[in-house]
């Protein structure tokens, strides 16, 4: 049985990603279209794509 922690977190949000240029990966909220849409785009060259798993 494993033990739950007081402090165990879901690791989504604190999840983080690098672009291949060597940029950290921020998640963009966007509104388009009446939808929200999430946006990963790099801090450093500004690349965006859907995904952050995409920089990889
Ligand atoms: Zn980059």
């Amino acid at each position: 049985m494993a033990q739950i922690s007081k402090n165990a977190r879901t690791a989504s949000a604190t999840q983080r990603f690098y672009c291949s240029c060597g940029g950290e990966v921020k998640m963009k909220t966007v509104f388009a279209g009446g939808k929200v849409k999430n946006l990963a785009e790099c801090e450093k060259c500004k690349r965006q794509e859907r995904r952050p798993r995409d920089f990889k």
